[in-house]
């Protein structure tokens, strides 16, 4: 197999060297989970100039953060609850990611409230968005970033979401959509191999003693690695590393429809849950022109499971009922072409006792920093506030380190593939490519422009590029990672020959 260099490549070469680098070696940081949060934290970590290797037990975006509504959003929700300072910081990681750490990934989305869900819900929209359009305002960069909030005619709403019931008018506000919420932990995961981290999948940890973390690899090889300090980012899985954090996950769950099923909407169909005035059931329109239909809340009792969570029956139910109480032809169960869910962690205080009524604190809205001997554990937060989490949980660490004067550049510095909005609109490449690949779209085109199975965008190349530049060694982590087959399970089923084929070209 011939390959181009390509910066933070994770080529099958370069994790050749890596393991052997990394067997046995003292290094500043070990990450352990390649999430959003590992990821952002191993950037941030390897662009101080900080040594760091990165652990993931199975792939990158293996656990919650593939399970996502793609938002990159404000915080509208935050300001329900009057916390202003959390809706501050998300606009300006908003504002950050938009206009210059992944302008690719990113795209601006508007939310339709559609009068027909009450005249009371969209005042209170309407009332919220402008709020939310101050917080914006308010933050650096967020002038530019999109558009405000504004009242639309009915013939407007019938034009951004077609299948909603006619005659009525609306509100619509803006907020920010990932492009896939995987292809953003793959780019950063890139960004801080540029700069010098090791990443390494399949790398499961199995203890931590002092400083001496000890992982197996791909279920047979130990590796052991010392570190100064070891960041526990294993979101609700984090536990394992921390006893001591005590986890209450909750499982949220997202319906996946055809997109022509709502008129093939351009904007995302806002309807509030019955009986809340701050949770809403999203459709969000996706670029491949499916439409995800989200979200739910409930708790989950037990272990947490490795496996990926399912939605349940109930969670179907309520889904398809609220989003049908605004459509004129409603959803049912046959329009569901595939499903997914991920789990919050929520926390319980460490002063809270065992038994019922006693209070979590919802870290799906907060993150959580804490120290146990050398291992710093950060859970919760958002995909949308990744970075600051990842800079606060940085200079923790190099203050532990004695290397407090290391200073987070993450805040101007582009991911891989991240270009400003006019250059990214003249690269000589497919639309699609260019908004999951950026400035890098015309290498995975020369890789082979022929769709993968008939009737879906994704290439041939996309495939080989997953092998050769970004880390994927399996059907499923090109399937279901790379790519999002896996979110329709009927398409996934016909695209499993050809990655591997593709698998096989690199052996
Ligand atoms: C349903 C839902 C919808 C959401 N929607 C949004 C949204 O629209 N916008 C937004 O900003 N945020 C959203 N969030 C929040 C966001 O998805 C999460 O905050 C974020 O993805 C958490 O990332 P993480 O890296 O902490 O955890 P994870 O992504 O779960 O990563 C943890 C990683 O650790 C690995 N791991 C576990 N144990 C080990 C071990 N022993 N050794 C090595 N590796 C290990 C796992 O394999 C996994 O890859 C949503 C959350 C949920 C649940």
């Amino acid at each position: 197999m011939v390959s181009l260099w390509l910066p933070g490549t994770l080529s099958p070469a370069r994790r050749v060297r890596d393991l052997s680098a990394v067997a046995g070696a003292a290094v500043d940081v070990v990450v352990v989970g390649g999430g959003v949060t590992g990821a952002g934290v191993a950037l941030d970590a390897a662009a101080r100039g900080l040594s760091v290797v990165l652990l993931e037990r199975s792939d990158l975006a293996a656990g919650t953060s593939r399970w996502s509504s793609k938002l990159v959003h404000g915080g509208l929700r935050y300001l329900a609850h009057g916390d202003i300072g959390l809706a501050r910081e998300s606009a300006r990681e908003r504002a950050v990611l938009i206009g210059s750490t992944a302008p690719h990934l990113v795209r601006r989305l508007p939310f339709l409230v559609p009068d027909v869900a009450g005249r009371d819900v969209t005042a209170l929209a309407a009332a919220g968005g402008r709020l939310g359009d101050a917080v914006r305002l308010s933050v650096p960069g967020g002038r530019g970033s999109l558009p405000s909030t504004r009242r639309v005619s009915a013939d407007e709403v019938s034009r951004l979401v077609p299948g909603v019931r006619p005659g009525r008018g609306g509100v619509v506000f803006w907020d920010g959509q990932l492009v896939d919420d995987a292809r953003l932990v793959v780019a950063l995961a890139r960004t801080a191999a540029a700069y010098g981290a090791r990443v390494l999948t399949g790398a499961s940890v199995s203890a931590v003693d002092g400083h001496d973390v000890h992982a197996v690899v791909d279920g047979r090889e130990p590796l052991a690695v010392r570190a100064g300090v070891v960041v526990n980012a294993t979101g609700v899985w984090a536990q394992q590393l921390a006893p001591a954090i005590r986890l209450v996950p909750s499982r949220g769950s997202h319906l996946v429809v055809p997109g022509h099923r709502l008129g093939s909407p351009s904007a995302a169909l806002t309807v509030p849950l019955p009986g809340s005035r701050s949770r809403y059931v999203f459709a969000l329109p996706q670029a491949d022109g499916l439409v995800y239909l989200g979200l739910t809340d409930e708790p989950v009792e037990g272990p947490v499971p490795h496996d990926d969570p399912e939605p349940g029956d109930a969670e179907v139910a309520q889904l398809l009922a609220t989003v049908n109480q605004v459509l004129a032809e409603p959803l049912d169960r046959s329009d569901v072409v595939g499903a997914y869910a991920g789990l919050r962690p929520l926390v319980l205080p460490a002063s809270a006792g065992a038994g019922p009524g006693d209070a979590t604190a919802d870290l799906s809205r907060k993150h959580l920093l804490r120290w146990d001997g050398p291992v710093l554990s950060v859970v919760g937060g958002k995909l949308t506030t990744y970075r600051a989490m990842a800079e606060e949980t940085v200079d923790a660490v190099v203050a532990r380190l004695g290397r407090g004067a290391l200073r987070s550049l993450t805040v101007r510095l582009p991911l891989i593939g991240a270009a400003p909005r006019p250059a990214l609109e003249r690269v000589a490449a497919p639309a699609r490519l260019v908004a999951r690949y950026g400035a890098e779209a015309p290498v995975v085109e020369a890789l082979g422009p022929a769709a993968v199975v008939a009737g879906r965008p994704e290439t041939v190349g996309e495939l080989r590029f997953a092998v050769r530049h970004e880390g994927a060694r399996s059907v499923a982590d090109l399937l279901d990672r790379r790519t999002r087959f896996g979110l329709v399970p009927a398409d996934r089923a016909r695209a499993v020959a050809v990655a591997e084929q593709v698998l096989a070209e690199s052996d």
